[in-house]
């Protein structure tokens, strides 16, 4: 193993960027009168979406903002969920809106996003906000793939030459992380399942971003010896011990085979403790920046 593969502690980063956040909801209250709003709306009762929006609301309370949860049931309808973004968009005490993905399989959801104040999308969803990004606009950018971009930035300085590849191109994390990573200079490649040759493409990348949601696809020798490894997939397996896995125990695993790529990578996130604790920290962030301009306050 190179013993200078550094491992990026995402809950550390995490914790210091909900500190400045909590700062400054504080300065704002102080100063202007101003409270951030967080508003949450769950349809449904998916085991990790409800994991994810109790952790949101908390953190959001802790940091001092105004918190609201709507818990709607799996039977909501399409009118339903969209009166409640209607009351929200209205909503004066509310800057930021987040609907819960995925919704039940009887939901529109683009349709659902289509309806949402682009001003309040701190989950950066909106065609409007994925559009001012691919434009290279100031936009209120998806939580996640600001989360990489803020772990690189910390962990490489300036990213301008660098070549990136992104691996996955979904809407919600490839696409934005590669847009950001062109706003910050880097040569982007996107991979994606159509791609050949993975492993070469790969070896090619100063950064790679793994958004694959694939149990450790990414191998030790996909990686070019010193890059920056930033992996964002989640992947719940079974454990190899087959005692273990006959009782049905899980554990969570990255895209990227962490043992391997350690022995490779000059930077690396694990998982968990990577981009997941980011994740939240950078929604209270995109609520407080939305709640400045809706207020027109700095
Ligand atoms: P997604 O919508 O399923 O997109 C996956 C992408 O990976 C697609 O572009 C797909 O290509 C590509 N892909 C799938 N299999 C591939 C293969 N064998 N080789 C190359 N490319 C392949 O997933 P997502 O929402 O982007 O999420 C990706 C992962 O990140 C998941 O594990 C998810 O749980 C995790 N995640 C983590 C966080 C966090 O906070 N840490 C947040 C969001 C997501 P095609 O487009 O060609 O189908």
């Amino acid at each position: 193993m190179t013993t200078d593969c550094i491992i990026i502690d995402g809950k550390a980063r995490a914790e210091a960027l909900r500190e400045r956040v909590t700062a400054e909801v504080t300065r704002l209250k102080a100063e202007h009168g101003l409270q951030p709003g967080l508003a949450v709306v769950l349809v449904g009762d998916d085991a990790a979406s409800q994991v994810y929006v109790t952790s949101k609301g908390e953190q959001s309370r802790a940091a001092g903002m105004h918190s609201v949860t709507h818990r709607l049931p799996a039977t909501t309808t399409q009118a339903e969920l969209i009166a409640v973004v209607d009351s929200l968009n209205r909503d004066p005490a509310i800057h930021g809106i987040l609907v819960q993905l995925p919704l039940p399989p009887h939901l529109d959801s683009a349709d659902v996003l289509a309806h949402l104040d682009p001003d309040k999308d701190v989950d950066g969803l909106t065609v409007l906000s994925a559009g001012r990004l691919a434009s290279g606009l100031d936009a209120l950018t998806a939580c996640t793939p600001v989360g990489c971009l803020m772990l690189l930035r910390e962990a490489l300085g300036d990213l301008s030459g660098l070549h990136a590849v992104v691996l996955g191109r979904s809407v919600l994390v490839g696409r934005p992380v590669a847009n950001l990573l062109l706003a910050d200079n880097c040569t982007v490649t996107i991979a994606h399942s159509r791609s050949r040759d993975l492993p070469a493409i790969c070896r090619g990348a100063d950064i790679l971003v793994a958004a694959v949601g694939r149990p450790e696809i990414v191998k030790g020798d996909w990686i070019k010896p010193g890059a920056a490894v930033i992996d964002v997939g989640i992947n719940r397996v079974p454990f190899r011990d087959p005692v273990l896995a006959a009782q049905g125990k899980t554990k969570l695993v990255g895209d990227v085979a962490f043992k391997e790529a350690r022995k490779v990578a000059g930077w690396l996130t694990p998982v968990p403790g990577g981009v997941g604790p980011m994740t939240v920290a950078c929604l209270l962030q995109n609520t407080l920046t939305a709640a400045r301009r809706i207020a027109g306050v700095t």
